[in-house]
């Protein structure tokens, strides 16, 4: 399976917020879609990620004022973001190399889709599935 598929199946809605948003409205967005992530954007080009784990540092580090001050402030700027070819294998690659769980999707510098680790081990699980059923098949016919 690819990215396309995944995509095909399950949507390409991404929740985005702009540079200006505040650290607390951008962990009730993460709460009320019951996501890990919200990709930064301005003029739908991409700004950066902030993920779960960015508003836990933030307020381990700098307490609850964090929550007040601009998702710019903590997000991750260098986003690394894959295309519709990409398989599962490779984004399980990019995801592990990485030590991330979020990939948006991009095509001709468009955001089109965001895949998750979540995502990505529901339909290799099945990929597995599916073998292991058409080898147990094969054997026993
Ligand atoms: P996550 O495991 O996705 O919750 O994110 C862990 C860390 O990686 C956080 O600092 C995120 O901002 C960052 N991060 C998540 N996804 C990406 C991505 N696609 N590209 C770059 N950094 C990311």
């Amino acid at each position: 399976m690819n990215v396309r598929q995944m995509i095909n199946e399950k949507g390409g809605e991404v929740v985005t917020c702009g540079p200006e948003t505040s650290v607390k409205e951008a962990a009730v967005s993460l709460a009320e879609h019951r996501i890990g992530a919200v990709v930064v954007t301005r003029n739908k080009r991409i700004e950066g990620i902030l993920s779960e784990r960015d508003i836990v540092a933030a307020v381990a580090s700098q307490g609850a004022g964090a929550l007040d001050k601009s998702v710019t402030a903590f997000m991750t700027r260098r986003v690394v973001t894959c295309r519709l070819n990409h398989s599962t294998d490779e984004l399980m690659e990019m995801m592990t190399n990485e030590r991330f769980r979020h990939l948006p999707v991009e095509e001709d510098g468009h955001l089109i889709g965001i895949v998750s680790i979540g995502d990505v081990v529901k339909r290799r699980i099945a990929e597995v599935q599916r073998e292991a059923d058409s080898i147990r098949e094969y054997v026993t016919s």
